[in-house]
Protein backbone atom coordinates (compact mmCIF):
# COMPACT_ATOMS: atom_id res chain seq x y z
CA UNK A 1 0.00 0.00 0.00
CA UNK A 2 1.88 3.10 -1.49
CA UNK A 3 0.61 5.58 0.50
CA UNK A 4 -0.72 3.50 3.97
CA UNK A 5 1.36 5.48 7.22
CA UNK A 6 2.39 2.28 8.62
CA UNK A 7 3.19 0.58 5.43
CA UNK A 8 5.13 3.82 5.23
CA UNK A 9 7.11 3.38 8.66
CA UNK A 10 7.16 -0.70 7.77
CA UNK A 11 9.03 -0.09 5.04
CA UNK A 12 11.48 2.58 6.52
CA UNK A 13 10.32 5.46 4.36
CA UNK A 14 9.82 6.95 7.81
CA UNK A 15 12.14 6.69 10.19
CA UNK A 16 11.10 5.20 13.98
CA UNK A 17 11.89 3.94 16.70
CA UNK A 18 11.61 0.20 17.38
CA UNK A 19 10.39 -1.16 20.82
CA UNK A 20 10.03 -4.40 19.81
CA UNK A 21 10.12 -6.67 16.14
CA UNK A 22 9.79 -10.04 15.06
CA UNK A 23 9.44 -11.59 11.65
CA UNK A 24 5.71 -10.42 11.10
CA UNK A 25 5.12 -7.47 13.79
CA UNK A 26 6.95 -4.53 15.56
CA UNK A 27 6.39 -2.14 17.98
CA UNK A 28 6.45 1.79 18.38
CA UNK A 29 5.30 4.37 20.48
CA UNK A 30 1.48 6.01 19.79
CA UNK A 31 2.53 9.54 17.96
CA UNK A 32 -0.20 11.17 20.24
CA UNK A 33 -0.73 9.10 23.42
CA UNK A 34 -3.25 8.83 25.66
CA UNK A 35 -0.91 7.46 28.60
CA UNK A 36 2.59 7.43 29.30
CA UNK A 37 4.01 4.70 26.87
CA UNK A 38 1.22 4.31 25.11
CA UNK A 39 1.97 2.41 21.95
CA UNK A 40 1.42 -0.03 19.15
CA UNK A 41 2.11 -3.48 17.71
CA UNK A 42 1.74 -3.49 13.83
CA UNK A 43 1.83 -6.09 11.29
CA UNK A 44 4.82 -5.27 8.84
CA UNK A 45 2.07 -6.90 6.00
CA UNK A 46 -0.83 -4.29 5.48
CA UNK A 47 -3.89 -5.66 6.56
CA UNK A 48 -6.89 -3.71 7.32
CA UNK A 49 -8.75 -5.57 10.09
CA UNK A 50 -8.17 -8.87 13.04
CA UNK A 51 -9.99 -10.63 10.36
CA UNK A 52 -7.43 -10.76 8.10
CA UNK A 53 -4.66 -12.14 10.21
CA UNK A 54 -2.80 -15.19 8.97
CA UNK A 55 -3.00 -18.06 11.65
CA UNK A 56 0.55 -18.36 10.08
CA UNK A 57 1.06 -15.28 11.99
CA UNK A 58 -0.57 -16.70 15.34
CA UNK A 59 2.97 -17.28 17.45
CA UNK A 60 4.39 -14.34 16.42
CA UNK A 61 1.49 -11.99 16.49
CA UNK A 62 1.21 -13.14 20.35
CA UNK A 63 5.28 -12.97 21.09
CA UNK A 64 4.88 -9.64 19.39
CA UNK A 65 2.28 -8.11 22.01
CA UNK A 66 3.59 -10.18 25.02
CA UNK A 67 7.12 -8.74 24.35
CA UNK A 68 5.94 -5.48 24.10
CA UNK A 69 3.75 -5.28 27.01
CA UNK A 70 6.71 -6.99 29.39
CA UNK A 71 9.27 -3.73 27.97
CA UNK A 72 6.39 -1.04 28.38
CA UNK A 73 5.62 -2.48 32.39
CA UNK A 74 9.10 -2.63 32.99
CA UNK A 75 9.88 0.52 31.49
CA UNK A 76 6.59 2.66 32.85
CA UNK A 77 6.82 0.98 36.00
CA UNK A 78 3.27 0.61 35.15
CA UNK A 79 0.86 -1.84 37.32
CA UNK A 80 -0.83 -3.17 34.56
CA UNK A 81 -2.22 -2.57 31.15
CA UNK A 82 -4.71 -2.62 28.33
CA UNK A 83 -4.62 -3.85 24.42
CA UNK A 84 -6.93 -2.40 22.48
CA UNK A 85 -7.69 -3.38 18.87
CA UNK A 86 -9.90 -1.33 16.16
CA UNK A 87 -11.92 -2.71 13.39
CA UNK A 88 -13.76 -0.49 11.49
CA UNK A 89 -14.40 3.36 11.10
CA UNK A 90 -17.64 2.41 13.21
CA UNK A 91 -15.04 1.36 16.10
CA UNK A 92 -12.87 3.90 16.07
CA UNK A 93 -10.07 2.55 12.94
CA UNK A 94 -8.64 5.66 12.13
CA UNK A 95 -5.21 3.62 10.45
CA UNK A 96 -6.35 0.62 8.26
CA UNK A 97 -3.35 -0.93 8.49
CA UNK A 98 -3.56 -3.94 11.06
CA UNK A 99 -2.41 -2.63 15.07
CA UNK A 100 -2.75 -2.83 18.61
CA UNK A 101 -2.60 -0.45 21.00
CA UNK A 102 -0.85 -1.24 24.22
CA UNK A 103 -1.46 1.23 27.16
CA UNK A 104 0.56 0.69 30.50
CA UNK A 105 -1.84 1.66 33.29
CA UNK A 106 -1.05 2.99 37.12
CA UNK A 107 -3.85 4.04 39.62
CA UNK A 108 -5.39 6.64 39.05
CA UNK A 109 -4.20 7.42 36.08
CA UNK A 110 -6.45 9.64 33.14
CA UNK A 111 -7.69 6.48 31.29
CA UNK A 112 -10.77 4.36 30.86
CA UNK A 113 -12.29 1.96 28.47
CA UNK A 114 -15.71 1.39 30.37
CA UNK A 115 -15.96 -2.10 29.31
P1 LIG B 1 -6.71 3.73 15.44
O1 LIG B 1 -7.70 4.80 15.82
O2 LIG B 1 -6.64 3.52 13.95
O3 LIG B 1 -6.89 2.46 16.21
O4 LIG B 1 -5.32 4.28 15.94
C1 LIG B 1 -4.36 4.84 15.12
C2 LIG B 1 -3.26 5.34 16.03
O5 LIG B 1 -2.12 5.59 15.25
C3 LIG B 1 -3.61 6.65 16.75
O6 LIG B 1 -3.51 6.46 18.16
C4 LIG B 1 -2.59 7.63 16.22
O7 LIG B 1 -2.14 8.54 17.22
C5 LIG B 1 -1.46 6.72 15.74
N1 LIG B 1 -0.69 7.26 14.63
C6 LIG B 1 -1.18 7.81 13.48
N2 LIG B 1 -0.17 8.16 12.67
C7 LIG B 1 0.99 7.82 13.30
C8 LIG B 1 2.37 7.94 12.96
O8 LIG B 1 2.74 8.44 11.90
N3 LIG B 1 3.28 7.47 13.87
C9 LIG B 1 2.88 6.91 15.05
N4 LIG B 1 3.87 6.49 15.88
N5 LIG B 1 1.59 6.80 15.41
C10 LIG B 1 0.65 7.24 14.56
ZN1 LIG C 1 -0.42 -0.42 5.39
Amino acid sequence: MESCIFCKIARGEISSEKIYENENFFSIKDIHPKVKGHSLVISKKHLDTFLELPDTFSSGFLDALKNTARKLLKEEKAAGFNIVNNNGKVAGQLVNHLHFHILPRKEKDAFGLGV
